[in-house]
């Protein structure tokens, strides 16, 4: 069996469901976390390990990478694409939905750079992928919240990238403008969620999440020599 990993956060669905099943093939073996044992049932094989865990559990996820070390060798890179949109005006919205965002989003992250960090730099190897958004370059009306977010992943990729660029580890975020999945089904505003989805409509819908899967891999495959720090796609006709 090839020796070595790439862990995808968020593999149940939409991107995460995408990247995994592109990188299954193009020969990788696979780490998949999600909590949603249930839709990762169709990716089975030796090839393939599953963690049932929540992002925001650091000492879950360090003990997922670090046995699926054990089975499949050094993790070769991670994917923190994990996440949550749930979009609201900032002077109504209920305080536990930013909790949440700022949970996943931005410590879930975090807890993805740390947990395969340090057998990277000791490794002088490893490429970490953060899923971003063009919601983490500019500014949207019903996005305060979920912006911040994203901002900040664009910040910590860009700031891990300088520090690790020395110990050979990439740092590549991905900003992509809007996805066809489920994430905006979790906003619990009707009148913001229609109004998403006429605008998506107007721009003739979002791009396929196999897309982004294939920017995800374009940035990996490269040389370990080579890092495509950012790589920002939408729907041409995504104006903003
Ligand atoms: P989906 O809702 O389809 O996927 C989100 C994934 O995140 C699911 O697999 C979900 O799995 C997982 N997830 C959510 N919370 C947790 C958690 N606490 N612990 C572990 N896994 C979790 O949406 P997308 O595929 O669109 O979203 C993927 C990423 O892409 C997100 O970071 C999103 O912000 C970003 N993005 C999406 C865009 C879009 O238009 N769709 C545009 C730009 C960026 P489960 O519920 O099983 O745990």
């Amino acid at each position: 069996m090839k020796k070595g990993f790439v862990a995808i956060t968020g593999a149940s669905s939409g991107i995460g469901a995408a990247t995994a099943q592109l990188f299954i093939d193009k020969g990788h073996n696979v780490l998949l976390i999600a909590r949603r044992e249930e839709r990762l049932a169709s990716f089975t094989g030796e090839h393939v390990k599953k963690a049932i865990i929540d992002v925001t559990d650091k000492a879950a996820l360090t003990k997922a990478i670090q046995e699926a070390e054990a089975t499949f060798g050094p993790v070769e890179a991670i994917v923190n694409n994990a996440g949550r949109m749930l979009l609201g005006d900032v002077s109504v919205q209920d305080e536990k939905e930013w909790k949440e965002m700022y949970d996943v989003n931005v410590l879930g992250v975090l807890n993805g750079m740390q947990a395969v960090l340090p057998s990277m730099i000791e490794r002088k190897t490893g490429t970490i992928v953060n899923i971003s958004s063009i919601a983490g370059k500019k500014t949207f009306g019903d996005h305060a919240a979920y912006v911040g977010t994203k901002f900040a992943v664009h910040s910590m990729s860009e700031n891990v990238r300088e520090e690790v660029a020395a110990h050979n580890v990439r740092v590549v975020t991905i900003a992509p403008g809007v996805v066809e999945t489920e994430l905006l089904s979790h906003t619990t505003s009707d009148v913001i969620k229609n109004n998403y989805t006429d605008w998506k409509h107007s721009i003739q819908g979002g791009l396929t999440p196999q897309t982004v899967a294939e920017a995800i891999y374009f940035a990996f495959s490269q040389p370990q020599g080579v890092n495509i720090r950012e790589i920002a796609l939408a729907p041409t006709q995504q104006q903003a």
